[in-house]
């Protein structure tokens, strides 16, 4: 019997391995469920994904701050929130093989007995569906007691709403005006899966946009259409993401419209990112509950009102791996040969040039870590190789995505010139050493997905 070939998530997940972008976390343990590690090609993947989405949202605006809050906060916090009585998920349990599922992802799910199977073909039956809250519960101090829990933020909006008076005291900003943040969020999903598209600590890009409330329908449609130009802009195939608008009767307790960007993964549609409406729920509840006026006064105006949100939310693990699925490609070669490439847009990609003297001797090795060093002085990311043929090189660095190598060459020794080859065309340019770091941010500039 052959064996079936490996599917295209089973490749992006081993090559993530190997190439040193995600690690199952604590391996040597046996791992803990569908945790993950990043590593250094990773990591560097993720802070791109993160400096994209900061320098859209705050750096090029006027109108939005940024924010760090804390991921333990006063619990009233989340009672307020709602997120302690609904934030909750319906679960069901297998009466044989003791396997707990999301009762509305049962699609997603295999069965822990026979995990070719979904869950309930191992012969056991379904228990009815209970809801199961996502929140993680801790003790803060050294007294375990009911009067010492708190919880790790399953999201970092309440954050942002609990400073809204600080920020707005403090940062000469008013309605409209958002508040930015990114950081660590976590929810014990009953099924977490798909690699890194659903863990149980995962990061979130969360920003609270305040508004008049009569601006909301207005500044709803702006954020949907911007959130989803952002994708397209960073070089994801618009034709895998569309816009999914929530049918009112589903939406969450505190939600008036929510439209979800998604992205046709191997597995399926999935949610990217959450473009809600959240009304002026949060700050009127927190108000309430904490007897702080979070209200706006507006001085020219006159009027006082409890502004309206509208919040863009996403996810920074999901983001990262759609752009690793969407660059992905095994590309057939006129000659035959088969190169696996990652199409990244070059502001994503985790390298940005690789530098690679064409052989070990004759002083280009240490030509090579010249334009190294300068190539890291003016703050690319780069990465020095010297080992094996040249072509050989090239492709390892197709495989994690680098947009361009630069190779010194006899030329370079003679006349200070290196040749340019970039990843997705495979063109290779001469260039003078000193015209590089202006030719690299053209071509880093005039970047166009290719069409596979
Ligand atoms: P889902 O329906 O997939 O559970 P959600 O609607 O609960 O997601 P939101 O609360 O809107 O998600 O969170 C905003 C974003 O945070 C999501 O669009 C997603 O990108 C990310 N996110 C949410 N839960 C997870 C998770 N468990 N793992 C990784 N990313 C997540």
């Amino acid at each position: 019997m052959s064996t079936p070939a490996p599917s295209l998530m089973d490749k992006i997940v081993s090559l993530c391995k190997r190439r040193g972008f995600v690690f199952p976390s604590s391996e040597i343990y046996g791992g803990i469920g569908n945790t993950y590690d990043y590593g250094p090609l990773g990591v560097e993947l993720k802070r791109r994904v993160k400096d994209a989405w900061w320098t859209r949202m705050v750096t090029l605006r006027d109108d939005i701050v940024g924010l760090d809050s804390a991921i333990i906060q006063n619990p009233k916090t989340w009672e307020t929130s709602g997120h302690v009585s609904n934030f909750t998920d319906p679960m069901v349990d297998c009466k044989k093989c003791k396997g707990r599922f999301r009762a509305d992802k049962l699609d997603d799910a295999r069965c822990p007995e026979k995990p070719s199977k979904k869950p309930g073909e191992c012969g056991g039956e379904l228990t009815e569906a209970r809801e199961f809250n996502l929140m993680f519960k801790t003790n803060v101090g050294p007294v375990e007691g009911s009067g010492s829990v708190a919880y790790l933020r399953p999201e970092t909006a309440q954050g942002i709403f609990l400073n809204f008076k600080n920020v707005l005291e403090s940062s000469r900003v008013k309605p409209p005006f958002g508040i930015a943040q990114i950081g660590k969020s976590f929810r014990n999903e009953i099924t977490p899966g798909n690699f890194v598209f659903r863990t149980r600590e995962f990061e979130q890009a969360e920003m609270e946009f305040f508004i008049p409330p009569e601006q909301n329908d207005q500044w709803y449609a702006y954020w949907v259409n911007e959130r989803f130009s952002w994708y397209v802009d960073y070089g994801i195939d618009p034709s895998k993401l569309r816009k999914y608008e929530h049918p009112q009767a589903k939406l969450a307790h505190y939600c008036k419209a929510c439209t979800d960007v998604e992205y046709e993964y191997p597995f399926g549609w999935g949610e990217l990112e959450g473009i809600a409406c959240r009304t002026d729920f949060d700050l009127k509840s927190h108000s309430a509950a904490s007897g702080k006026d979070l209200a706006y006064f507006d001085p020219e105006s006159k009027a006082r009102y409890t502004p309206w949100v509208v919040e863009p939310a996403a996810g920074v693990d999901r983001t990262a791996l759609t752009f690793l699925i969407d660059a992905y490609e095994e590309q057939v070669l006129p000659d035959g040969d088969v190169r696996t490439v990652l199409h990244f847009h070059p502001e994503i990609a985790p390298i940005t040039v690789a530098v690679l003297p064409l052989v070990k001797k004759e002083g280009m090795p240490e030509k090579a870590s010249e334009v190294d060093r300068m190539l890291r002085q003016a703050r690319f990311t780069t990465f020095y190789d010297e080992s094996a043929a040249i072509g050989r090189r090239y492709r390892r660095q197709d495989e994690v995505g680098t947009p361009y190598c630069v190779t010194i060459d006899g030329e370079t020794l003679k006349s200070d010139i290196v040749t340019v080859r970039h990843r997705d065309s495979m063109a290779q340019e001469s260039v003078k050493v000193a015209d590089l770091e202006a030719y690299l941010r053209a071509a880093m500039r005039s970047w166009k997905r290719p069409t596979k």
